[in-house]
């Protein structure tokens, strides 16, 4: 079996979401980041699921689109300071997509030395809790992620993060809640108003980056551990292909990006209401960036 075919396309996946709900049962101090991506996916339901959360003893929960800005802006900042490097020295490769992490240190361990060397936005979310916001609680990270198991038992993420959860097993767990009695609990503890919230259907990450700079540098996003993908990494090794080299590569596990990782059930994925949900989303941040 390969990789990939771990991440997606087992039947059944590892999480820590019994975990979780068994240590909150117990009065385990819990809090939970959420993935951007659990606004597009449950728009008007998300403040009466936040709620129900709350309400089953979760202590605070924050917008990772927090994080995901801080993770942005370091990337950004690390990609200029490191700009006058000859090109072969230049370290270029995103670690948003945790499955990405996970192929190279297997298959790909040449390739390690050329990671971006930021934290992801969860655990930036999570660093930013534990450091300005006081918080000494365990922390959950709530996504369609299961790749993320592996960033949660990580030594590089500094035991940020205690349990990676998913949509599709909490939900399943709340499935006997009305969300609706639970949204005057539904505020959240860390809001995200900027461009870490945005969304796309593909394009994660290096969409974000493409803000800190002009148009016509070198972002490659790409889709997939092919053995073409991950080969176009090891190109930039090579002085001749340093005036191509690209300020940054993404390549992520999910074919139409993280708002269909394989921890969210397709069946329930409905593309009217997740595109609006996005939109809205996209206006709120540009509205009040004034950039429209
Ligand atoms: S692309 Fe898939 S595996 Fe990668 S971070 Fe997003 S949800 Fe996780």
């Amino acid at each position: 079996m390969s990789v990939v075919d771990e991440f997606h396309g087992a039947r059944d996946y590892r999480d820590d979401t019994e975990a979780f709900f068994s240590d909150l049962e117990k009065g385990e101090k819990i809090s939970v980041v959420l993935a951007p991506s659990f606004f597009g996916l449950y728009g008007d339901r998300a403040e009466g699921i936040i709620g129900c959360l709350k309400s089953l003893g979760v202590e605070k929960i924050y917008d990772g689109g927090y994080g995901r800005e801080i993770s942005a802006y370091l990337t950004a900042k690390f990609i200029k300071e490191s700009a006058a490097l000859p090109a072969k020295e230049r370290k270029f490769i995103s670690n948003s997509c945790p499955a990405l992490i996970t192929v190279i240190q297997k298959y790909h361990p040449f390739l390690l030395e050329k990671l971006i060397p930021v934290q992801p936005a969860s655990v930036s979310t999570a660093i930013y809790a534990h450091k300005y916001l006081g918080d000494t609680n365990k922390i959950a990270y709530l996504s369609a992620c299961i790749a993320s198991k592996d960033e949660v038992d990580s030594e590089n993420t500094g035991g940020n993060l205690n349990y990676n959860i998913t949509f599709s097993r909490v939900m399943k767990r709340l499935e006997q809640y009305n969300f609706e009695d639970y949204k005057e609990k539904g505020s959240l503890d860390l809001t995200a108003n900027g461009f870490g919230s945005l969304l796309a259907r593909g394009g994660e990450f290096a969409d974000l980056i493409t803000y800190f700079f002009p148009r016509t540098e070198n972002i490659i996003p790409l889709k997939g551990f092919s053995e073409q993908n991950m080969n176009s990494l090891y190109l930039f090794f090579d002085d001749e292909y340093s005036e191509v080299h690209p300020i940054i590569s993404e390549v992520t596990a999910c074919p139409s990006g993280c708002i269909s990782g394989p921890g969210f059930n397709s069946k329930e994925f409905d593309v009217k209401t997740v595109y609006s949900n996005i939109n809205k989303i996209k206006s709120r941040v540009f509205e009040l960036k004034n950039l429209i």
